[in-house]
C-alpha cells in the first residue's frame, strides 16, 4: 500500500466535527453555534486566550463585575433549599492567593460532582457579597488529567453548554488522528525557513495546547503568516495577471508637453513629488497598464503629479480623464487644473501654427444640452485633450478616441468592473490609472486594503507651510478663548471656519444643528462679524454663493457641515474650530484641519469637546502631530484594523489570527513571499495545494473583492 500524502486543509474540511469521539447530537449543534461544522472550522477555531496557570487565573486578581477565570480547589461542598424550594450548593473554593464563595442555585448535582480537594476552573462574573468574592452560576470545567501548565481558552456562552475543555478534548482528538499522515506543509520551505517558521501541523498542536506562552506565540505567527500570505496570493495573482493579460500604452514619457508643464510651475517640486513622478513615468512607459495608488496628505501637491500624469497621455496623442467622486470636487478640480494649465499648448502638426491650445472639459451630469453634446464629440473624435469629471465619464454612451490615463480622486474604489468599462472606451487597450488618495493609511495596511496597486507616497509638504497649531478646548471654559482667537485673526484680516457637531443619524438634525450654531454664533459669539452658512441641504447654487464670497473675503467665518471635508481652498483661512470633535474619528479631524494652513499665514485649529475627566486619545494625537502617515499609524492603534477592514469584510474572513495592526512586518513578509512564489510560478501549478487552499478558503466573491480596491 502506498503512504498516503499529508491531510490537506481541504481533507479537513470535508470531515464532519460528528465524526469525533464524544461528538454527539448535542455538541454538534452547540459547535455549529460557533460556525464549527467541520474539523477545518475545529482547528481553526482557536483559543481566544491563553492561562498561564503558573501565574494568572488566582482569586487575588478578580476584580468584581469583570468576568474571569480561575483556577481553583473545592475546599466544602453545602446544600440546602431556599425558602422558595429552589436548591441552593454553596462551595468554598481557594487558590494559594485567597479564598471564594461559590453558589449554584438549581442545580442539585453540583453536591455530587464537586467533592472536597478536586481542581476545577470556574469562568463567571464575581461579585463581592458579605465582605468577600463569590461567584453565582459560574461555568465550571472539571480540569481532570489535563496537566499542561498553559490552559486554552475557547469561545464560550453561556447558551450553549460547551466547556473550553469539551473544545479542547475534541481539538486533541482530531489532531491526533492526523498524526500518523500528518498536516501538508504547502508553504515552500525555503520561506518557511528564512522566517523561522514553525511547521504547520506542529502550529496547530502548539496553539492549542502549548507548553509555554513562547511556544503558543511562535504557533500563532506561523498560522497568521499563512492566512496573510493566502490574502497576499489572491492580491498578487490578480496583479500579475492583469499585467500579463491587459494590453496598455507604452507611453511617450519624454515629450516636452510634461516638461513645460513643469518648468511654468511658479514653485521647484518637492522631492516626494519628483520621486512620484518618476515612479510612475516608469509605470507609463510600459506597456503594462499602470495602476498605482498615490498616497499624500491634505496639501502634498497631489494635483501637479495627477495633471503631469494626465499630460504624459496628452502629449503622446491619447486623452488623460480626472475622475472625482462628486460634481462639486469634479467643478473644483476642473478650475484648478485650467489655472495650473496656464495658456500650454499642445503641439499640433496640423495647424498652421504648429500647435493648438489644449482642450480641457467638464463633465458630469450637470453637463447638459448642447454643451454636454459637444464635450462628448470632442471626447469621440480627440479634440478634448483632458476630461474632469465624476463617474459619469465612464458612463454609457461616452466614448474617447484613445483613452491614454486615468486618475482617480479619493479612494473611491475603483474595481474590475470600471477598469473593464475604461477598456471598453478606448479601443481595447486598458489605460493607466491612477488612484489618488489623501487619508494615508500604513504601509502594511496598504499592502492588504489596496493589495494589487503599487504604492506612490508624497511624504513631504512643499515648502514655507507654517505648521498649524493646534488646540484642545476640553470645556465651556476654555471656549471663549477660541472666539477670542478667531475675533483676533478676522482682526487682522485673516478668515475662519467653524465646524458644526457631526450628527450621524440624520441630515435634516445635522443642518438644524448647523443653522442653530450659526444663529448663537451671530448673536452671541461672534456678534458683528460678516458669518455664512454652508451644509448639505443647499441648492448647489446656493452653496457656490457662499463659497464665492467666503473666497473673496466678503464673509469672515464660514460656518459649515463637515461638507467642507474636502476640496475647499481658501489661502487667507487661518483658523479652523471644530465642534464635538470628539465625534469625528482621527483621519476626519485631520481632513479637516487641512482646510488651514494653506497659506502663508500661520493657521490655528481649535479642538472644541465637551469637559473630559479623562484624555481623549484621538484629540490628544491630533493636537501632538500634523502628519497624517504617524496620525494613520495612531488610529490603527486605538481602533485596531476593524474599521480599516470592515470595508474588505468579506475577503477577512480568513483573517482570524493576523493583525494587520501588531503584525505589520509579518503583512510586508507575507506580501514579499506571495512575489516570489508567483513570480517563479504564475498559475501555481507547483504549489498545487496552495492554490486549492485559496480555491477552499475564498469564494470568488472574495478574491474579486481583494482586487477591487
Ligand atoms: P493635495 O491635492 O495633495 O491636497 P494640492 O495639489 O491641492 O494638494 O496642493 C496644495 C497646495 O500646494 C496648492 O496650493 C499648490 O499650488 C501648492 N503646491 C503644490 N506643490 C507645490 C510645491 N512643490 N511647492 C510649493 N507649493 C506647492
Ligand atoms: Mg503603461
Amino acid at each position: 500500500m502506498s503512504e498516503r500524502p499529508p491531510i490537506t486543509l481541504r481533507d479537513l474540511a470535508a470531515i464532519d466535527v460528528a465524526q469525533l469521539r464524544g461528538v454527539g447530537d448535542k455538541k454538534r449543534t452547540a459547535l455549529a453555534a460557533f460556525d464549527v461544522h467541520n474539523v477545518l472550522d475545529l482547528v481553526t477555531n482557536y483559543p481566544r486566550r491563553w492561562v498561564d496557570r503558573t501565574n494568572e487565573a488566582r482569586i487575588a486578581d478578580l476584580v468584581p463585575g469583570e468576568e474571569a477565570l480561575v483556577l481553583v480547589t473545592v475546599r466544602t461542598v453545602t446544600k440546602r433549599m431556599t425558602r422558595n424550594r429552589r436548591t441552593m450548593v454553596n462551595v468554598q473554593v481557594g487558590d494559594g492567593s485567597g479564598r471564594m464563595h461559590v453558589v449554584f442555585f438549581n442545580q442539585p448535582w453540583r453536591e455530587r460532582q464537586l467533592k472536597e480537594g478536586l481542581q476545577i476552573a470556574l469562568y463567571g462574573k464575581p461579585d463581592t457579597y458579605r465582605g468577600g468574592l463569590q461567584m453565582a452560576n459560574p461555568i465550571v470545567d472539571l480540569i481532570g488529567d489535563r496537566t499542561g501548565r498553559i490552559v486554552p481558552i475557547y469561545p464560550q456562552s453561556e447558551k450553549v453548554q460547551l466547556t473550553t475543555w469539551e473544545v479542547a478534548s475534541f481539538v486533541e482528538e482530531a489532531l491526533r488522528r492526523c498524526a500518523e499522515r500528518g498536516i501538508a506543509d504547502p508553504v515552500p520551505v525555503e520561506v518557511t525557513d528564512r522566517l523561522d517558521l514553525m511547521a504547520r501541523g506542529q502550529a496547530f498542536a502548539s496553539i492549542h495546547a502549548p507548553e509555554s506562552m513562547r511556544e503558543k506565540e511562535a504557533a500563532r505567527r506561523r498560522l497568521a503568516f499563512d492566512e496573510l500570505l493566502r490574502v497576499q496570493l489572491v492580491l498578487v495573482l490578480r496583479k500579475r495577471e492583469l499585467e500579463r493579460t491587459s494590453r496598455g500604452i507604452a507611453h511617450d514619457v519624454d515629450g516636452e508637453l510634461v516638461q513645460r508643464f513643469l518648468e511654468a510651475l511658479p514653485y521647484p517640486l518637492t522631492g516626494a513629488q519628483r520621486r512620484a513622478i518618476a515612479q510612475i513615468e516608469v509605470d507609463l512607459a510600459t506597456p503594462q497598464p499602470m495602476h498605482r495608488l498615490l498616497q499624500g496628505d491634505v496639501g502634498a501637491g497631489k494635483t501637479v503629479v495627477a495633471v503631469s500624469t494626465l499630460l504624459a497621455a496628452v502629449q503622446g496623442g491619447h486623452q488623460g480623464a480626472l475622475m472625482a467622486p462628486t460634481e462639486v470636487l469634479a467643478e473644483q478640480h476642473a478650475t484648478g487644473v485650467r489655472e495650473l494649465l496656464g495658456e500650454l499648448r499642445v503641439p499640433d502638426p496640423g495647424n498652421l501654427f504648429g500647435d493648438r491650445p489644449l482642450r480641457v472639459e467638464l463633465l458630469t451630469n450637470r453637463v447638459t444640452g448642447a454643451e454636454r453634446k459637444d464635450v462628448l464629440a470632442g471626447l469621440a473624435d480627440g479634440t478634448v485633450d483632458i476630461a474632469i469629471g465624476t463617474h459619469a465619464l465612464i458612463q454609457e454612451g461616452v466614448e474617447f478616441s484613445s483613452l491614454g490615463a486615468v486618475v482617480v480622486d479619493e479612494q473611491h474604489r475603483f474595481g474590475v468592473e470600471q477598469r473593464a468599462a475604461l477598456r471598453d472606451k478606448s479601443g481595447g487597450h486598458v489605460p493607466d490609472v491612477l488612484v489618488m488618495t489623501a487619508t494615508p493609511i500604513p504601509r502594511t495596511a496598504a499592502m492588504t486594503v489596496y493589495g494589487d496597486l503599487d504604492v506612490s507616497v508624497l511624504d513631504e509638504l512643499p515648502p514655507g507651510r507654517t505648521p498649524i497649531v493646534t488646540k484642545w478646548a476640553n470645556g465651556p471654559m476654555l471656549e471663549a478663548e477660541v472666539w477670542a482667537d478667531v475675533r483676533h485673526e478676522v482682526g487682522e484680516g485673516r478668515q475662519a471656519y467653524v465646524v458644526c457637531p457631526l450628527i450621524d443619524e440624520s441630515e435634516k438634525l445635522e443642518v438644524a444643528s448647523a443653522e442653530e450654531t450659526f444663529q448663537r454664533l451671530s448673536n452671541d459669539e461672534l456678534k458683528g462679524l460678516r458669518l455664512g452658512l454652508l451644509h448639505g441641504r443647499l441648492t448647489p447654487a446656493e452653496k457656490e454663493m457662499t463659497m464665492s464670497l467666503f473666497r473673496s473675503g466678503q464673509l469672515d467665518v464660514l460656518v459649515a457641515t463637515t461638507v467642507i471635508e474636502v476640496g475647499v481652498d481658501v489661502p487667507n483661512a487661518t483658523v479652523m474650530v471644530i465642534l464635538d470633535a470628539d465625534r469625528f474619528g482621527i483621519a476626519q479631524l485631520h481632513q479637516l484641519r487641512g482646510r488651514v494652513g494653506r497659506g502663508t499665514h500661520e493657521s490655528m485649529c481649535w479642538l472644541v469637546t465637551q469637559e473630559h475627566d479623562g484624555g481623549n486619545p484621538r484629540v490628544e494625537a491630533l493636537v501632538a502631530s500634523t502628519d497624517g502617515f504617524e496620525l494613520a499609524e495612531v488610529d490603527l492603534d486605538l481602533r485596531g484594523e476593524g474599521t480599516l477592514m470592515s470595508t474588505m469584510q468579506k475577503g477577512r474572513s480568513d483573517l482570524k489570527l493576523a493583525s494587520l495592526r501588531r503584525d505589520r512586518q509579518l503583512v510586508a513578509k507575507a506580501r514579499e513571499a506571495a512575489f516570489e512564489i508567483v513570480d517563479a510560478d504564475p498559475g501555481l501549478e507547483q504549489h498545487p495545494v496552495l492554490l486549492d487552499e485559496l480555491d477552499l478558503l475564498f469564494t470568488d466573491e472574495d478574491e474579486d473583492f481583494l482586487a477591487k480596491s
